[in-house]
Formats: C-alpha cells, sequence, structure tokens
C-alpha cells in the first residue's frame, strides 16, 4: 500500500529522526520483508544505524547501499526535506534555492543532490504512451526556431509526445534528438509510444516511416515548420517547458544536462492532478531505492542512472 503524508504537518511527524527515515526507506526497498542481497535469505538482524546482518550468510547490509542515498555524509532527515520542498513545489527548485533552504554548505552539493533526484523521476520499466498520441519537436534553447533536419546551431532539439484524451492531455514523453531526421523521430517514437497506437503529426517526411514499424500514422497539419507552429497539445507542453526552464533555473539549463531536467518536468506534468503532493514524494523515494547510484564523476561525464539497481535484477 502506498503510504505517504498527505500535509506539511503529517510529514513533520513521520519523519522526525533519522530512525523514521531509515524506515521508511527498509520499506520501500524491501516490501515484502527483509531480503537478502547476496543470498535472498529472507532474515536479518538489525545492527547500528542503516545496518543489517543476514541471519544466513552474516553479510552486512545498509539499508542505503546501492541506492542513491549511497555514500551520504548528509542525514537522511535533510535529504527528505529536500525532497518534499522539490515535489511539493508545483515548479520544483533550482539548486540555489535548495542549497540556501536546507543551509546546504555548497551549491555543488545542492546541485549533485538534484542531479541524482532527477534520475529517480524515471520510473524504471514504466508503460509507454498509447492511445492517440500527438508528436511534434520544439527547440530548446537560442533564440531564433532553427531549419528541420538541419543542424540546430547550438539549440536542443526535443521531440514532445502527448496523449490526447478528449480535450485534455494526458502523460507525456519529452525525448532529446540529434536531429528530425526520420530514424531519430522514429526511434524515439519506439522508446515512448506503444506499437498500434495512433500518432498524429504534421507534414514533415521525418515521420513518413511511421506506418512501417507499426503505427498508425495521421497527418494533422500540412505545415512543415518547426518551433512556430505546433501541433496544440504539444504547443502547450512546449510553452510550459521553456516557461519551467526559464523561471524556475533561469534558462541556466547546460545542454549536456538537459535530459534530466526534461525527465523532472515529465515527473511532474503527468503527476499535475495528483490530489497529494505527498504521492510525488511517495514515488520519488521509491524510484530512488530502486535505481543506481551516480557518482559527481559519472553525473560529469553524464552517464545515465535510471536503470535498475543490481539488487533488483
Ligand atoms: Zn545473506
Amino acid at each position: 500500500m502506498e503510504k505517504y503524508p498527505k500535509t506539511i504537518m503529517e510529514f513533520e511527524k513521520n519523519f522526525n529522526t533519522e530512525e523514521a527515515c531509515r524506515e521508511y526507506l527498509f520499506n520501500l526497498r524491501w516490501p515484502d520483508g527483509f531480503r537478502c542481497p547476496r543470498c535472498s535469505h529472507g532474515k536479518a538482524w538489525p545492527l547500528k544505524g542503516a545496518l543489517y546482518q543476514c541471519a544466513k550468510c552474516n553479510s552486512k547490509v545498509s539499508v542505503i547501499a546501492g541506492t542513491i542515498f549511497h555514500g551520504t555524509h548528509k542525514p537522511l532527515i535533510l535529504w527528505f526535506r529536500a525532497i518534499w520542498w522539490l515535489t511539493g513545489q508545483k515548479n520544483g527548485a533550482s539548486a540555489v534555492t535548495i542549497q540556501k533552504i536546507m543551509g546546504l554548505g555548497s551549491y555543488k552539493t545542492a546541485w549533485v543532490w538534484l542531479q541524482k533526484l532527477r534520475r529517480a523521476m524515471v520510473t524504471p520499466g514504466r508503460d509507454n504512451l498509447s492511445g492517440v498520441v500527438e508528436v511534434d519537436e520544439t527547440y530548446v534553447g537560442g533564440n531564433k526556431p532553427g531549419k528541420r533536419g538541419r543542424d540546430a546551431k547550438g539549440k536542443a532539439l526535443v521531440v514532445i509526445a502527448a496523449e490526447v484524451n478528449d480535450s485534455n492531455i494526458g502523460r507525456i514523453r519529452l525525448h532529446r534528438i540529434r536531429d528530425a531526421s526520420s530514424d531519430s523521430l522514429s526511434d524515439a517514437i519506439n522508446k515512448t509510444v506503444n506499437k498500434g497506437s495512433v500518432i498524429r503529426t504534421d507534414k514533415w517526411r521525418g515521420y513518413n516511416g511511421l506506418e512501417s514499424i507499426g503505427y498508425v500514422h495521421e497527418i494533422v497539419r500540412q505545415s512543415e515548420e518547426v518551433g512556430e507552429d505546433l501541433l496544440p497539445n504539444c504547443h502547450r507542453v512546449a510553452s510550459l517547458l521553456k516557461r519551467w526552464l526559464l523561471g524556475t533555473h533561469q534558462g541556466a539549463v547546460s545542454q549536456e544536462h538537459l535530459d534530466y531536467y526534461l525527465d523532472e518536468f515529465t515527473f511532474r506534468f503527468n503527476r499535475r492532478t495528483s490530489t497529494h503532493r505527498g504521492k510525488l514524494f511517495y514515488r520519488l523515494l521509491q524510484n530512488a531505492v530502486r535505481i543506481e547510484p551516480v557518482t559527481f564523476d559519472q553525473m560529469k561525464k553524464n552517464v545515465r542512472g535510471a536503470r535498475l539497481a543490481k539488487h533488483y535484477t
């Protein structure tokens, strides 16, 4: 059962000690009870702090080992507060804000925390989009719209896929692509939309091959220009995305790390109608104990971290 705080009062009451935070992580990591990562045995003795000892093979297992909290020198209580803040705010928070609010000593720590948490915003094995899906591209960064199929000159090309639910937008996926070629677009759609779905696009020739790879293709607009005249749902997503990058992050997102910001935007957008923000808090922590930890060096080299941790494979 999903157990999460619904209000700040509940949050403060439930997570006021390291033990309480650890216990929450324990239950997220082992919802069916402890399981030894080495021998799969189901019984363990609690040692000091976050440590447990397997009753069969005697290995010592830390609740946070192999999670995004692996090796942290900061208390979990502080991490939980940062996560509560990040998920509670409609637009999230920048590293500067997190640094100030949490009283972190350096900007780098706040930046690293946010980068780690963004990797936990993609649920491992999440479902693809389905049904009727609008697909269009937009340029992020730079002032002028670029030309399709050519070098974007310092701008990132992002393909937007948005489910059409009557007059509303359903779930979305955002994907940075190298160019607007048929290969790049087909690959992005393949990774994000179930076969058999209806894909609505404009007349751009990069979408011509969709039928041959298993989609129903509807051309709903005759234009071929990018950036100015997007399909309606994609247009809305693109404007919100750009406003968020400019507002919360003051446009200071490097191309290199853009993918993770796209993940964060998607995480929040797809949960915009959640009754309780606590649900986002829960989901983020649940993913945080399931994906492989990334180090600062890996982040600099832009290694994707949203992979299932070894103890889950
Ligand atoms: Zn064991």
